[in-house]
């Protein structure tokens, strides 16, 4: 069933789990994830990035999105992943996503506070949830869904007490935090601040959502959790998984036997195995061990 990010997230809050959020921008990966959450019985947030309109332009795979919610046994969030501007957010709501992320971040703090104002104005009304961000998600370049790729370097973490003001002055109904996570794959180690993250989500009280959330160890994830974070998104190990289980089939069968509709069979039962595990570790039910890349 088709709920907003607010009830997901309320929930989340109420059992101490966090709930994941996948782009999805072609129907294999969308089947993956609803398969996986069926199986698991377990909510989730399928996710429109912008970006991703260069695969699948929004009013193409939007309306599939929703109409897979519709039809699913657990609770599923529609959302639009760092939307850019009201016009967009607009697009989404329209088609009818029940959650959208406004991301001007790299704006100066009084126009980002400015434009959330009005995508909150905008899409409460019509019973959308919002998330924004304060502080900038950087991107490891590869394969990140993020569009300021630019800004690799620097210290771009969110500062609690500016996030208080944020919030209270936006209305936002989750935020995005930086607090050491990268988009894309890690080239190298990521350095989780939990203080900082514990400090924000005491500040706010407010459910946080960390982006990069790919390629944490389960114990980061726990932890993670347990400070503060209600929606993990979750894609480039996804996508990858994917990729990697085309390349190994390829690799595997006889050329004339290679059709490419065998491809995305191949593609959607490993999405689904990645993202069954991650989504058993976001339920926090202490079943987990410690180590392992998720
Ligand atoms: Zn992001």
């Amino acid at each position: 069933m088709l709920v907003t990010l607010n009830e997901n997230l309320k929930n989340a809050e109420k059992g101490n789990y966090a709930v994941g959020a996948f782009n999805s921008p072609t129907l294999e990966s969308v089947r993956a994830v609803i398969e996986a959450a069926e199986e698991l019985q377990a909510p989730i947030i399928l996710a429109h990035a912008e970006v991703h309109n260069e695969i699948i332009p929004l009013e193409v795979m939007g309306p599939i999105l929703v109409e897979f919610a519709k039809r699913a046994t657990v609770p599923v969030t529609v959302h639009l992943d760092h939307g850019s501007s009201l016009e967009m957010v607009k697009k989404a709501i329209d088609i009818g996503f029940s959650s959208v992320m406004i991301d001007a971040s790299h704006m100066n703090y009084e126009d980002n506070i400015r434009i959330v104002q009005e995508v909150v104005a905008y899409a409460h009304v019509k019973n959308v949830s919002v998330e924004s961000e304060l502080g900038v998600m950087t991107s490891s370049g590869l394969g990140g869904e993020e569009m300021h790729s630019e800004l690799i370097h620097g210290d771009y973490y969110t500062d609690p007490l500016v996030a208080k003001d944020f919030v209270e002055r936006t209305q936002t109904d989750a935020l995005a935090a930086s607090f050491g996570t990268v988009h894309g794959i890690y080239i190298t180690k990521p350095n989780l601040d939990f203080k900082r993250l514990e400090e924000i989500y005491r500040n706010t009280k407010r459910p946080i959502v960390m982006h990069g959330g790919s390629g944490l160890s389960e114990e980061e994830y726990i932890k993670a959790i347990n400070a503060g974070v209600r929606k993990i998104n979750y894609y480039s190990y996804a996508a990858r998984a994917g990729a990697q289980a085309v390349k190994e089939y390829i690799e595997k069968e006889n050329n004339a036997n290679l059709f490419y509709h065998d491809f995305t069979v191949v593609a959607k039962e490993s999405i689904k195995q990645n993202v069954k595990r991650v989504i058993n570790i976001f339920l926090n039910k202490g079943e987990v061990l410690a180590n392992g890349e998720a």
